[in-house]
C-alpha cells in the first residue's frame, strides 16, 4: 500500500501552498532563480537596464518613468510569455494560476502529505530554536 495513505494532508504546514512544497526557498529565500516566476525575472532584469540606460543618458526620474511606460507594452509583449501560463481571476501581475508572489508554484514539489519538516504557521521554527532552519 502506497506509503501516502497513512499521511495527514499538508494543507496546514507553514511550507505548503495550493499544493506545492515551499520548504526549499523558505530556507534558502530567492537563492534559487528557477524558483522565480520567469515573466517577472525577465521584465525584472530589462526594467534594470533600462534604470542603466536612464542613468547613463542622465534622464530625470519623470522622463524616465514616462520613456518606461511608453516603452512598457511592447517590453511585455516580448518577454511577457510563458509556456505554463494559466489564467487566473486577481489584480497582480503576472496573474497566473501558478504564480504565488514573484514565485512560480512549478518549480516546486508537491506536498505528499505531512513530512518530518511539517510545520505550523505560528509555531517557532527550528532556526529560532537552535539556530537552523526547519
Ligand atoms: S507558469 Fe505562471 S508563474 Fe510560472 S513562470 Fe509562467 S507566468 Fe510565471
Ligand atoms: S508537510 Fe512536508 S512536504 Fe508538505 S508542505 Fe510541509 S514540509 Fe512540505
Amino acid at each position: 500500500m502506497p506509503d501516502n495513505l497513512f499521511r495527514l494532508p499538508g494543507v496546514d504546514c507553514r511550507h505548503f501552498c495550493r499544493g506545492r512544497c515551499l520548504l526549499a526557498e523558505h530556507r534558502n529565500p530567492g537563492l534559487n532563480p528557477e524558483n522565480a516566476c520567469r515573466v517577472i525575472d525577465r521584465l525584472g532584469r530589462r526594467f534594470d537596464d533600462f534604470l542603466e540606460r536612464a542613468d547613463n543618458l542622465s534622464l530625470s526620474e519623470e522622463q524616465a518613468s514616462r520613456l518606461w511606460e511608453a516603452r512598457f507594452p511592447a517590453i511585455l509583449a516580448r518577454e511577457g510569455d510563458c509556456r505554463d501560463y494559466l489564467p487566473d481571476d486577481t489584480n497582480s501581475f503576472p496573474d497566473c494560476r501558478h504564480a504565488a508572489d514573484t514565485l512560480c508554484l512549478l518549480a516546486f514539489p508537491r506536498c505528499a502529505g505531512r513530512c518530518s519538516h511539517f510545520a505550523r504557521p505560528d509555531s517557532a521554527t527550528e532556526r529560532d530554536k537552535d539556530g537552523s532552519a526547519s
